[in-house]
């Protein structure tokens, strides 16, 4: 029988998942940091997982490279959700999407006058839906990362960007002026998979599920 297969982003959220899926008893059997390979057996002999880029994790699952995935809300907001159902909040790779500008920037007055802003972003569905709803004309300028530099060269005048400890938006001078939504990891599948599969699927994702919930019980 073909396989469950779960893609997991790699990274952060892939780290934070290592206890989790231990717990569940979808732990890979090589070591994933050393091996090269880009599937990975779990100690279920018909589980195995993918560890591909967060962004990639929605794409693979929509088109059923993967039964499964795991990947964060920012990522899933910008990508959406066709053929996909979010099966679970497993509050791993906590962060919060913000709006940050340099320190001593009058964003507050900036946005009271009408001033019209440039705010880089690889977050360009949040941002734009958080500008609209507040009735703020912006200009969106779309990175790919580092997000930070923009405001340091006069690129733009704010960002949107994932702020955890705020530790990167300290060490370039920038502060966090708003904060737009709470991030966290989440359970996917695929629409097809979940409704021709789900016998196979069922056990998965309930073992996972269980695995966050203990995990949230104990914090
Ligand atoms: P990539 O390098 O593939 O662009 P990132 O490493 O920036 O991806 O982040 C991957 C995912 O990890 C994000 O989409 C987010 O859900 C989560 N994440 C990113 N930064 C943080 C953070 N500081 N704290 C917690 N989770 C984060
Ligand atoms: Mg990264």
């Amino acid at each position: 029988m073909k396989p469950v297969t779960i893609a997991v982003a790699k990274g952060r959220i892939f780290s934070e998942m290592a206890p989790l899926l231990a717990a569940a008893g979808l732990a890979p059997v090589a070591d994933a940091a050393s091996s090269r390979q880009l599937i990975l057996p779990t100690q279920q002999a018909d589980v195995q997982l993918v560890v591909v880029r967060a962004a990639d994790v929605p794409t693979y699952v929509q088109y059923g490279g993967a039964d499964l995935g795991v990947t964060g809300k920012d990522v899933l907001g910008e990508h959406g959700w066709e053929g996909l159902y979010e099966l679970a909040d497993l509050g791993v790779a906590l962060c919060r999407l913000a709006v940050a500008a340099p320190d001593g920037f009058a964003y507050e007055e900036a946005i009271r006058l009408g001033r019209r802003l440039r705010v880089a972003t690889k977050y360009v569905v949040a941002a734009r839906d958080h500008f609209a709803a507040k009735g703020v004309h912006v200009d969106l300028i779309r990175l790919y990362g580092s997000m930070e530099l923009a405001p340091l060269v006069g690129l733009a005048d704010a960002i949107v960007d994932l702020v955890s400890t705020g530790r990167t938006l300290q060490a370039n001078g920038l502060v966090e002026v708003e904060t737009i939504a709470p991030v966290s990891s989440r359970l996917i599948v695929n629409q097809a998979a979940l409704k021709m599969n789900e016998r196979a699927l069922f056990p998965v994702v309930e073992s996972i599920v269980r695995a966050a919930n203990e995990r949230l019980e104990r914090s």
